[in-house]
């Protein structure tokens, strides 16, 4: 049995049978050709809540960069699976390359990102994602899919729904856009704030004004355990709308579409008196509700009975189901 402790953001302590690290795509290509047996996929493990023995666990650890195409607007960048995210967005912003900057302090690996195509401060990884190249697990084919074939959504892909368990990814490429060519993404106030009235903003200012944020916002999965948001934030029709804001006027909310509006789940969680709020070994993050801490030697059920506690509440409390963003393997 070996220990997933050091492999789980969370810090839950948990077992696997065994882990085989993979550092190159013929390493998984051969791998995949080999065995037909179970395996579960793990990369940082920053979106993983491990509650069962996963049995036998591939560690992705593919490492590479690589610039495949230039032109004089932009870059097109392959970078391996096992590579370190914020690494990625510290070689763009390096660069002087735009797109990913607003993706600063994200924890995980590369490979990882489009599975719930990570997202913070008005950009998502669909925005710069060019292509996704994956291995198939039952044939060990290689294959390479445009990002538009991936039906990318919030926090959603095809990687989650009716591709899920068929592919690995082994690397993704990045169109990534040169300074003079980029417009930078300010949109969110927190970002304007941290700038202040500066005339021209550069992709380093985005990137420092991000890491800024995070770090003083939510709690570092090396000091304290967690997943980040624990749920995605509700996306509602009107009539759910229109009755949560007769009853809480206050309640924020974003147009998603002429239908729907999103609710900011930790702003429900919130309301519901959770933040702050500890049973046991588990906890709601007292700066950021959404983000479920483990507060000392909590086990991955623990932390899920903990989750399910919130859920029902803030059911109870404003009628909305909170739908999971961590993966509970
Ligand atoms: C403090 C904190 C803040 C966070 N902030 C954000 C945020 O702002 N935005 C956001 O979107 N997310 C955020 N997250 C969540 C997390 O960082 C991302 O989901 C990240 O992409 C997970 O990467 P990972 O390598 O750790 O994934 P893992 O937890 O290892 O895996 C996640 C899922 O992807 C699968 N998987 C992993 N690698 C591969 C691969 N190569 N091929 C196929 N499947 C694979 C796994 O089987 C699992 O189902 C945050 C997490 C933490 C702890």
């Amino acid at each position: 049995m070996i220990s997933l402790q050091p492999y789980n953001s969370f810090q839950v302590k948990s077992h696997c049978d065994s882990l085989t690290q993979i550092t190159s795509v013929q390493q998984l290509e051969e791998l995949c050709r080999l065995t037909n047996d179970d395996v579960h996929i793990l990369g940082g493990g920053s979106n993983s809540l491990f509650v069962n023995n996963p049995g036998a666990v591939w560690l992705i650890d593919i490492k590479h960069v690589e610039v495949v195409k230039e032109r004089e607007e932009y870059q097109l960048v392959r970078f391996g699976a096992g590579e370190e995210w914020h690494d990625v967005v510290k070689y763009a912003v390096a660069n002087n390359l735009g797109g990913i900057e607003n993706l600063a302090l994200i924890p995980g690996k590369t490979g990882a990102g489009p599975i719930q195509n990570i997202g913070a401060y008005g950009v998502e990884l669909k925005d710069v994602l060019q292509s996704v190249s994956v291995v198939e697990r039952s044939t060990g084919n290689r294959l390479e899919y445009h990002a538009s074939a991936c039906a990318f959504g919030y926090r959603n892909s095809k990687f989650k729904q009716e591709w899920k368990g068929k592919y690995i990814i082994d690397s993704i490429v990045l169109k990534l856009t040169k300074a003079d060519y980029h417009t930078v993404n300010t949109s969110y106030g927190a970002i304007r704030k941290q700038i202040g009235k500066q005339d021209a903003v550069t992709i380093q200012d985005v990137f420092d004004a991000v890491v800024s944020i995070r770090s003083s916002k939510l709690p570092d999965p090396k000091v304290i355990g967690n997943g980040g948001s624990f749920f995605k934030n509700p996306i509602v029709n009107l009539d759910v709308y229109h009755q949560l804001i007769s009853a809480f006027p206050e309640a924020p909310s974003y147009q998603v579409d002429e239908e729907h509006k999103k609710i900011p789940a930790g702003w429900l969680i919130d309301q519901a008196g959770w933040k702050g709020k500890t049973i046991g070994n588990v906890g709601c993050y007292e700066k950021q509700a959404l983000v479920i801490i483990n507060t000392g030697d909590a086990t991955g059920q623990e932390v899920l009975e903990f989750s399910a506690m919130v859920q029902e509440s803030v059911a109870d409390t404003f009628g909305i189901l909170l739908e999971r963003e961590i993966n509970v393997v």
